[in-house]
């Protein structure tokens, strides 16, 4: 087993485990402060890679996301490659499209892509000269009293290393947070939902997005919903929501096309007969699972953020906004009390904790409701129509 010691210069090594969205902005707010930064992370270099596995292709990046982008000089770089969202448009079974604003004139959402908004803050972190990444690091295990952590290697090696601070930004499945489990006094709740996800592609056509850009498209359905949100490339991605069995239920191309018959005519067209009935089948849907937890730290030596803190369902759109936000509170307390991690943990759970689980609540109420929500105000929309 190699060691390797982190320590330069007697500044405060932070660790910050997964370089995902969270963990790679969570990089720039610490090398900011003068830190010395160690970014440890499972996958290989994702700007490298010829594939690029994950969940969700694009995101909704909202206020909150956009606010903690800033602190670190990023919000112009993802904000110039997003596509504003001024509205919903409801897709009626008939067909018929209906907007529903965000919010007042002017205000709106921003439609981006994980992987370049991903990309774009790992090469922020890595403009700090007090940041390394370190790729093809994953987390096994670490030590609640001395910060020392052992990584798997690619080939079967290890190495070991250590920290006086671990944050731990390792998403849903978070490896940081088995420490806690392991706690007296530390609450832990996970709850998966009977629904899944798939992604489908809606490709331009001649050369233009096949439905209006400015838009996340919904077609709300009784239990299912599927969405739709643009790409630079003039793509949609959407994303059709079902609970698992009714996925299950279709196995052939002619049940495929038969189901978007009944529920989404409209999208026939739009994605294609033969694309729908090859992309249906090329991955299994994806669960979707909601965390929480209390507290996220333990002593002044780790503590949780994002996914790994509050996983959250998707249909409130604020799971990747909220661990953003994550970062700038716990920005905002290292400046009330001056770096001091053995405070500033326990008042980042105390402070953070009830919000996040509002957000998670808050996403599982809409996971709920949004589909009857949006199907009252179609059916709002046409008797309107018929006054
Ligand atoms: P992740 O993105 O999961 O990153 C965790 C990182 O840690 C990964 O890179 C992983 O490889 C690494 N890792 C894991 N284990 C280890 C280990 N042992 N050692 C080292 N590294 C490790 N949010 C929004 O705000 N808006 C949306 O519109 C939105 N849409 C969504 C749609 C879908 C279908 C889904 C599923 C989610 C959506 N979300 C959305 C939520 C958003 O994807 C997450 O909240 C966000 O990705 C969390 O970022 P994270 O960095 O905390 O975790």
């Amino acid at each position: 087993m190699e060691e390797s010691a982190l320590r330069r210069e007697d500044k405060k090594v932070v660790a910050v485990v997964g370089a995902g969205l969270v963990g790679a902005l969570n990089a720039c707010f610490f090398a900011k402060r003068g830190f010395e930064v160690e970014v440890f992370e499972t996958r290989e270099d994702i700007r490298k890679a010829k594939v690029v596995k994950g969940r969700s292709i694009n995101l909704a990046l909202s206020h909150r996301g956009r606010t903690a982008l800033k602190h670190v000089g990023m919000e112009d770089k993802i904000v110039s490659k997003g596509i504003p969202m001024n509205a919903r448009m409801i897709h009626s079974l008939s067909g018929k499209q209906s907007p529903i604003p965000y919010g007042k004139k002017g205000q709106y959402i921003l439609s981006v892509d994980r992987a370049n908004l991903n990309k774009e803050l790992l090469t922020a972190a890595e403009t700090y000269p007090n940041t390394k990444l370190n790729f093809d690091h994953k987390l096994q295990d670490w030590s609640a009293e001395t910060g020392l952590m052992t990584f798997a290697r690619p080939h079967g090696s290890k190495t070991q290393t250590q920290a006086d601070l671990i944050v731990g930004c390792d998403g849903a499945f978070s490896a940081v947070r088995k420490q806690f489990l392991r706690r007296s006094r530390f609450n832990y709740s996970q709850t998966y939902i009977p629904h899944g996800y798939m992604e489908l592609t809606m490709r331009p056509r001649n050369g233009e997005f096949a439905m209006k850009p400015n838009y996340l498209h919904i077609w709300p359905r009784n239990t299912f919903m599927m969405i739709a949100l643009p790409n630079l490339d003039k793509t949609f991605t959407c994303t059709l929501f079902m609970p698992f069995e009714e996925f299950e239920k279709i196995s052939t191309g002619d049940e495929v096309i038969e189901f978007f018959q009944k529920y989404f005519p409209d999208a026939i067209p739009l994605i294609g007969a033969a694309t729908l009935r090859r992309d249906y089948f090329r991955l299994p849907a994806q669960a979707m699972v909601s965390v929480k937890c209390s507290p996220y730290h333990i002593g002044d030596k780790c503590v949780l953020m994002g996914d790994a803190a509050h996983a959250v369902v998707p249909f409130y759109g604020q799971g990747m906004n909220a661990g953003f936000e994550d970062c700038i509170v716990f920005d905002e307390i290292m400046n009330q009390f001056n770096e001091d991690f053995s405070a500033v943990l326990p008042e980042y759970s105390r402070v953070r904790v009830p919000d996040d689980h509002a957000i998670a609540d808050l996403a599982m109420y809409n996971y709920v409701e949004v589909i009857q929500f949006l199907l009252h105000m179609l059916h709002m929309f046409f008797s309107n129509a018929n006054i």
